[in-house]
């Protein structure tokens, strides 16, 4: 197990993936292609297996690193747009965020690139639909960010359900998209809820 906690942020992102690559892919058989699991294992297996690099790297390196493996090894919609959002918070990232503040200016650019690259936002039934909140709910509640981002991202996932998807291959389904959760949405929630047990443990 890794020490540091860009490793453990690490670890603990690929094992989500990997243990909920299945349900992942179950939610995409219901309103895409079913393939949002595949492909979000194999970009995090990628992740997981540069992690002695990765780890070397300060955390601007890292993240914008991590977004072009992403890019490389996820395809399907959701690579370039993970990508791009680990590249922006790449970007924006200090070396060491040290406040509620640099958290929340990395999040925004990371939110504003997958914005900017799927021309989506919230409301869409994606993944932003869970980014978005979440983002906001760190902003507003800074004595406790995790807690909030945590249930920010679960009611944002459930919200997806009554959603019809205005954006990505969900789309082509117009109404019958409506009463399933977004694939998308579900795999940032697990992201969100990995990273937030391995902050407040450290
Ligand atoms: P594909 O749709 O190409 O098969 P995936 O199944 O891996 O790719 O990813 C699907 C997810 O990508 C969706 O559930 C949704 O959350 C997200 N997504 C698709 N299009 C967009 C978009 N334009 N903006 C934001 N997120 C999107
Ligand atoms: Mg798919």
């Amino acid at each position: 197990m890794s020490s540091n906690l860009n490793g453990r942020l690490l670890e603990a992102t690929c094992q989500t993936i990997s243990e909920h690559a299945d349900e992942l892919t179950r939610l995409d058989q219901a309103i895409g292609d079913g393939d949002h699991g595949i492909n979000m294992k194999r970009g995090f297996d990628a992740l997981a297996a540069a992690a002695e690099e990765l780890q070397q790297l300060d955390l601007p390196s890292a993240l914008q690193k991590a977004g072009m493996l992403l890019v490389m090894n996820v395809g399907g919609a959701s690579g370039p747009l993970y990508g791009s959002l680990l590249m922006a918070m790449g970007k924006a990232a200090v070396d060491t965020p040290s406040c509620v503040d640099d958290v929340v200016s990395m999040l925004r650019a990371g939110v504003d690139a997958v914005k900017a690259r799927g021309k989506s936002d919230v409301g869409a039934k994606t993944m932003l639909d869970v980014l978005v909140p979440v983002l906001e709910a760190i902003e507003k509640n800074p004595a406790s960010p995790c807690a909030a981002a945590r249930q920010a991202a679960d009611m944002g996932l459930e919200a997806t359900r009554a959603m019809q998807a205005t954006k990505g291959r969900a789309s082509f389904l117009g109404e019958r998209s409506i009463g399933h959760l977004d694939p998308g949405a579900r795999s940032s929630a697990l992201l969100v809820h990995a990273i937030c047990n391995v902050l407040e443990d450290s």
